[in-house]
C-alpha cells in the first residue's frame, strides 16, 4: 500500500505492482486535487484506490484496473482512475438512480474527467472533435433506461456522448473556466441529494436563464 495526502485526505492506493501504484499515487492525487478545488469539497477523510478489478466507483473507495474484462495499459489505467474519483463527486456526493438515468453519474464523471485533461495539457478543447461525436451518436437520447440501449451503444451515449454535449454547452460560454463553475454550482446544490433528468433539466434551464428546452433537443428528453 503506498498513500498520498491531499488537502485534508489521505489516499490510500493498494496493488501488486509497485512501479504502477507509484504513479497512479500522483495520477490520483493530481485529479483528486482538481476536482476538490474546482468542484467542491470531498466529505470523507478517506479514499481507497484498489487496482486489479474493473473500474467501479463506490463512496470512499474506487476500484480500477480492467475494462471490459482487458488488462488496461498503464496511461488507459490513469484515465480510468481520473474517472472513478470524479464519481466520488457525481454519484458519491450528487446521486442519482444509475439504471433510469445512468448519464447523470457516468456523464458528468466523464465530463470531468475531460476538463481535468483539458486543464493539466494547457491545450484548447478540441470542439472538433466534440462537433464529431455529438453529430455522429444522434439515434438515442442520453437518458433512456439502461436496457433500452444496444449492449454496445450504451456507454457511447451514457458517457461519450453526453459528456461531448455537456462540453459543446461551454464552447460560447467561457469554455473550461464556464464548466467548472457550472460543475461548482450544481455540485453544491445538489450535495447529499438525488438528481433526475427532469431536475438536471429544471436547474441547467434556470442557470443559463433559458426560457425554452432548445439546449436539450435530440439528446437529453424530458422523461
Ligand atoms: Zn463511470
Amino acid at each position: 500500500m503506498t498513500t498520498a495526502n491531499v488537502n485534508n485526505t489521505k489516499i490510500r492506493i493498494f496493488g501488486f505492482n509497485k512501479e504502477e501504484c507509484e504513479v497512479l499515487r500522483t495520477e490520483a492525487a493530481s485529479a483528486f486535487a482538481y476536482y476538490e478545488h474546482k468542484i467542491g469539497r470531498y466529505p470523507r477523510k478517506q479514499l481507497d484506490l484498489v487496482l486489479g478489478g474493473m473500474g467501479m466507483e463506490y463512496p470512499g473507495i474506487v476500484t480500477a484496473g480492467y475494462l471490459h474484462n482487458s488488462l488496461l495499459d498503464l496511461e488507459s489505467l490513469k484515465r480510468e482512475v481520473d474517472h472513478e474519483i470524479a464519481h466520488q463527486w457525481f454519484y458519491g456526493v450528487v446521486s442519482n438512480d444509475p439504471y433510469y438515468d445512468g448519464w447523470l453519474d457516468e456523464g458528468m464523471a466523464t465530463f470531468a474527467q475531460g476538463l481535468f485533461n483539458v486543464y493539466r495539457s494547457k491545450k484548447a478543447i478540441d470542439y472538433t472533435y466534440i462537433d464529431k461525436i455529438v453529430k455522429e451518436y444522434n439515434k438515442y437520447p442520453v437518458n433512456l433506461p439502461l436496457a433500452q440501449y444496444p449492449p454496445t451503444q450504451r456507454s457511447t451515449y451514457t458517457y461519450t456522448k453526453a459528456s461531448s454535449e455537456l462540453f459543446k454547452w461551454f464552447e460560447h460560454r467561457g469554455g473550461r473556466n464556464g464548466a467548472e463553475q457550472f460543475l461548482n454550482t450544481y455540485y453544491h446544490f445538489y450535495q447529499n441529494k438525488e438528481v433526475d433528468s427532469k431536475e438536471f433539466m429544471r436547474f441547467t434551464k434556470a442557470y443559463f436563464a433559458m426560457k425554452n428546452d432548445a439546449m436539450f433537443h435530440g439528446w437529453l428528453t424530458a422523461q
